[in-house]
């Protein structure tokens, strides 16, 4: 039986592999007052390795948060080696942050099987392959988990900790209190693919690519809906951008290979991108070029018209509007006539704005409006809903009034969701399922997508908020506008809503 270690019995931690992430470990554990040994494929590897470190530590001493003769003593603790046998004789813990292989990972475990010491935990920092097949070429599998840091490792707090079925509580309990002794937030999941924070980011960002290939917003106006309207510190394509498209799409088959159906199905446009190695940041191009300053988006300007007509909404959702339009010196009646430059209706993310723009009687004038209030204090976003009808200068006619009466705006064709709701509603879908498989319970869910991701709350309570029921009659509207089973809500949701229970019952905040 094993029992749990404490941080205080992992005093000498191996590290293997200093590229991004080895760096950073290392970093982080000589800082907490432990030996590390920091070990590279060559001498010429070990060498950018501790400069990354070293410059690391050099930047944290320029900015006055480090002294010089402490970060001497953090390097003082750190023993640079090019040979793995010798480096990891003595270690309690050895963590493997080497390339995201899985024959090299397993070529190294077995390695380590011989050279370390038989009560030594081996963890690997692995973010997508299977850390059970890692432990599974070794002589003893369950002393094998998962360690998973986000980049960059010193800065950021969560840690996911992963068991297989080998692995005993014990070691995921010594692996966690230890992530706490380093002043992370552990959450603990299971060995499955994409753990909790890719599992839940990456089919989103698919989703985002969609609607981008399918017309339903520019890519600005994508990413601006999940900036503004649910307060993320990047939107989805930048945030692409970011990662790397090459890294999205390896996670998302990863995905595809474990869970099957269409949500991880990678999006057409993802691939292309890919086969022309646009990657993102690192090649200079992705979904926004880097080497090109881009123009800026609002292209066709219109004139504002000078009547708009504000078809009355009987649960007034419209009348701040109004006062604004009104306020801008703008004349605004509620039946549209000849004289009417564009009709604005009340747009529903569960309905249409096609049938309220037969009604009104203009329909290529009509624009629906839906109003996604930012919370925190921040002015919400105004999405601004163009139903196929609507002809092609209103679009430009409704940015142009957006602009005059300072709403922050984006323009979404007519599908149900728009943008907001239906990224974010199928991601809280994804969530729920997530718990409902029993894989992850939901305050460890928003909490790995709070410190993983920078999300202001969990989408467990952002789901609270905006009301179970609210969130099935979105996701069921879109099921039935694209046919992808995908977005049916989930059984837990369902019944989650006609309890009335919340998923986050007592979170504060
Ligand atoms: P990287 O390519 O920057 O670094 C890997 C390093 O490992 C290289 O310096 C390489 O020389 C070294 N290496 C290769 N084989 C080795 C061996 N047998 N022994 C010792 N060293 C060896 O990669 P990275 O981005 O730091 O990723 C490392 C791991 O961390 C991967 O499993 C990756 O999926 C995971 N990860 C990456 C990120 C990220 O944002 N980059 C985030 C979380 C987890």
């Amino acid at each position: 039986m094993t029992t749990v270690k404490q941080p205080g019995d992992i005093r000498e931690v191996a590290v293997i592999g200093l590229g991004l992430m080895g760096s950073g470990i290392a970093e982080l554990i000589a800082r907490s007052g432990r030996r590390v040994d920091a070990i590279e494929i060559n001498q010429s590897f070990l060498d950018q390795g501790m400069a990354r470190l070293r410059a690391s530590l050099d930047k944290a001493v320029s900015r006055g948060k480090l002294t010089d003769a402490a970060r001497d003593e953090i390097l003082a603790r750190i023993r640079p080696s090019d040979d793995v046998a010798a480096g990891v004789a003595g270690a309690d813990l050895v963590i493997e942050a080497i390339p995201e292989r899985i024959e090299l990972k397993r070529t190294l475990f077995a390695q380590l099987d011989e050279a370390c010491r038989a009560d030594a935990i081996l963890a690997t920092n692995t973010s997508s392959l299977s850390v059970t097949e890692i432990a599974g070429g070794t002589r003893y599998p369950a002393r094998v988990a998962g360690l998973h840091f986000f980049n960059p490792a010193p800065v950021m707090k969560l840690v996911e900790v992963i068991s297989t079925v080998l692995t005993p509580p014990e070691i995921a309990q010594t692996l966690a209190l230890l992530s706490r002794d380093l002043g992370k937030t552990p959450v603990k999941v299971d060995d499955r693919a994409g753990f909790i924070v890719n599992a839940l980011l990456v089919p989103y960002l698919n989703h985002a690519i969609r609607l981008l290939e399918t017309a339903q917003a520019s890519r600005e106006d994508i990413d601006k809906a999940m900036t503004v309207g649910l307060g993320l510190p990047m939107g989805p394509l930048t945030l692409l951008d970011l990662i790397g498209l090459d890294t999205d799409l390896a996670v998302l088959e990863t995905l595809q290979d474990a869970f099957g159906g269409t949500r991880y199905r990678p999006a057409p446009l993802l691939r292309k991108l890919n086969d022309a190695r646009l990657f993102g940041r690192k090649t200079g191009r992705g979904f926004y070029d880097y080497q090109r300053q881009s123009a800026s988006a609002d292209g066709d300007q219109a004139p504002v018209p000078a009547e708009v007509a504000v078809i009355p909404d009987p649960d007034g959702r419209l009348d701040e509007l109004v006062s604004q339009i009104t306020a801008a010196g703008i004349s605004v009646v509620s039946q549209p006539s000849d004289r009417t430059g564009l009709v604005i209706v009340a747009a529903d993310p569960k309905h249409r704005v096609l049938d309220a723009a037969l009604a009104a009687g203009h329909p290529a004038d009509v624009v629906g409006i839906h109003f996604v209030a930012a919370g925190n204090g921040k002015a919400g976003l105004a999405e601004i809903v163009l139903p196929d009808v609507t002809a092609a200068n209103t679009s430009a006619k409704g940015a142009a009034l957006a602009a005059r009466i300072g709403l922050n705006a984006v323009i979404s064709r007519d599908r149900p969701g728009f943008l907001v709701e239906a990224l974010a509603y199928a991601q809280f879908n994804d969530a729920v399922r997530m718990f409902q498989d029993g894989y992850a319970g939901p305050a460890d869910i928003d909490t790995a997508m709070m410190l993983g991701c920078g999300y202001p709350r969990g989408p467990l309570q952002m789901l609270d908020e905006a009301g179970a029921g609210n969130v099935i009659a979105v996701l069921e509207a879109m099921h039935a506008a694209t046919g992808d089973p995908a977005f049916t809500p989930v059984p837990l949701l369902a019944e989650y809503a006609t309890a009335g229970k919340l998923f986050r019952a007592g979170a504060e905040g």
